[in-house]
């Protein structure tokens, strides 16, 4: 098994041989293809499974077919994440994978001014990496925009459940557009997060490592 087979651009074949990635992990084998052909995916996966290249490069892949629109750009990739660490780790990741492609990537997450976040998400963004409570307050304030969003990624999500996000998740699925597609990894499924699976995916595809 190797990238090639899976479908992945020669920008995205291109940064992965340049990071000495050779294999795809068995989670990235599983999702890449059904994250390429637009399915919902719910994914079994701790960290360490190589899980965000699993939803990050099919997430890259589609922005950069498509044309950025003209002006100030606004997201059209929202990743949640439980906490800072997570937000910055995967956001690294993503200029990573995504360094041969004019996409840009930001964070906003709380514990941190809201000054530079709000510079940032003027200057415009393609793919948005955010803790829920500090997105909420972004959104009340206007300074982030979701109406553009046509790719939502739960990360860990059982552990934004537990930290006490699903109101505030909650409130931002209200606000990204129903047609989209939506990609949530979880190390654990229970009740709650099954629930939010059918209430807001459309037929999600199921892997699991
Ligand atoms: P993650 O589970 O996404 O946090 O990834 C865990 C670690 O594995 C990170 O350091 C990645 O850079 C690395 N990694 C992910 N996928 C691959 C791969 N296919 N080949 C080599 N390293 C990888």
């Amino acid at each position: 098994m190797t990238f090639e087979t899976l479908g992945l651009s020669p920008a995205l074949l291109r940064a992965l041989a340049e990071n000495n990635y050779t294999t795809p992990t068995p989670i990235q084998a599983e999702a890449i293809p059904l994250a390429l052909a637009g399915h919902d995916l719910l994914g079994g996966a701790q960290t360490g499974t190589g899980k965000t290249a699993a939803f990050g490069l099919p997430l890259l892949q589609r922005l950069s077919k498509e044309t950025p629109p003209n002006g100030p750009r606004k997201p059209r990739a929202l990743i949640l994440t439980p906490t800072r660490e997570l937000a910055v780790q995967v956001a690294d990741s993503l200029k990573t994978y995504g360094r041969h492609l004019r996409l840009n990537v930001t964070t906003i997450y709380g514990g941190a001014g809201m000054g530079p976040q709000m510079d940032n998400l003027r200057r415009g963004v393609d793919i948005l990496v955010a803790t829920p409570g500090r997105l909420i307050d972004h959104i009340e304030r206007g300074t982030a925009k979701l109406d553009a969003v046509e790719i939502l990624v739960l990360d860990e999500a059982d552990r934004m459940l537990d930290m006490g996000f699903l109101p505030a998740i909650k409130r931002i699925l209200g606000r990204v557009p129903a047609q989209r597609q939506t990609l949530l990894f979880s190390a654990t499924f229970e009740a709650q997060i099954k629930s939010l699976a059918l209430e807001f995916m459309r037929n999600p595809q199921q892997v699991q490592v």
